[in-house]
């Protein structure tokens, strides 16, 4: 079903433009800022962004009048390559963007941003009277531990979307969300990180955040454990070699860092993404939003 995108839980993926700046742990090893280097373009609010023509935003008419002909919604993931409420996006491009969000109503925008604090003071006023809030539009935040989580999820619940998503990729410490706010949460999507220096995620993190989903009723997505899979301590191996060579690592459960490993730390071995797979507990979790909120 995905058109022009490899990302598990969205149809389509749309840049409204290139470039970035670091901002958060999960932007450590950003794949954007990899990506675009690689096509010579530098990192950092004050580069140049790269910017799209006409031709290319009328991609989002054309998966519109599409999703209009089959007589469904599609999703798509807006942005990957740079982040819309980053203040230092070029002029204009987020009017521009809010004009292609009215022409297509047969789209749901997903917004996701590591800045959800800048978001009431960059869209259209008139999103934040009662009812103005766009039907087709998501907004997301990404929180990767519990200091994010604590700080943005209260933004993120003031905005008045009628769905309001978590990313919370690449995860990087166990989280507890925070029970009186969750009922505003329609959304959580849960990775691990993939690609050169992946940090490894404790399962546990991951079981911990699909159970306080599932006892809030809220829709939980499992898109990837990342490179990493949990093995047996089995007394006796010899593990020395692997861990010098970066294979295995012991992940904590919390933050005690005595470098004991405790029964409930992990032992983690980097097979790849691939190998690693999304299968928590023997099942996948692909659940999202669907038509109650539509
Ligand atoms: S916000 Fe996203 S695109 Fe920007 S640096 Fe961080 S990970 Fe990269």
């Amino acid at each position: 079903m995905s058109e022009n995108t490899a990302i598990e839980w969205t149809d389509h993926t749309f840049n409204t433009h290139w470039g970035c700046s670091k901002i958060s742990p999960a932007c450590d090893r950003c794949y954007a800022e990899a990506l675009a280097n690689r096509f010579g373009y530098s990192w950092g609010d004050d580069a140049p962004k790269r910017e799209f023509h006409e031709q290319h935003w009328n991609e989002l008419l054309r998966w519109g009048r599409k999703a209009a002909k089959e007589g469904v919604r599609r999703r798509v993931f807006t942005n990957s390559m740079s982040d819309l409420f980053d203040r230092f996006a070029p002029a204009g491009v987020r009017e521009r963007h809010w004009e292609y969000v009215s022409r297509t109503p047969n789209l749901d925008h997903l917004l996701l941003t590591k800045r959800i604090g800048n978001v009431a003071r960059m869209v259209p006023a008139a999103w934040l009277s009662p009812g103005g809030w766009p039907a087709n539009v998501w907004i997301g935040a990404t929180v990767v531990n519990q200091k994010e989580a604590d700080r943005d999820i209260p933004k993120l619940i003031q905005l008045p979307a009628r769905v309001r998503f978590l990313s919370m990729e690449p995860l990087l410490g166990e989280v507890t969300l925070p029970v009186a706010l969750l009922t505003q949460i329609a959304w959580v999507i849960v990775g691990g990180e993939s690609g050169p220096d992946a940090r490894p995620m404790h399962p546990a993190w991951t079981r911990s955040l699909r159970n306080q989903c599932a006892a809030a009723g809220i829709h939980f997505f499992f898109k990837q454990h990342g490179e990493w899979v949990e093995i047996d301590a089995v007394a006796g191996r010899d593990l020395e070699t692997d861990m010098r060579r970066g294979l295995v690592r012991i992940v904590k459960s919390c933050n005690d860092n005595d470098g004991d490993f405790r029964s409930d730390d992990a032992l983690m071995r980097r097979v790849g993404k691939q190998a690693a797979g999304r299968m928590l507990d023997g099942r996948l979790h692909n659940d999202f939003p669907g038509l109650e909120v539509r």
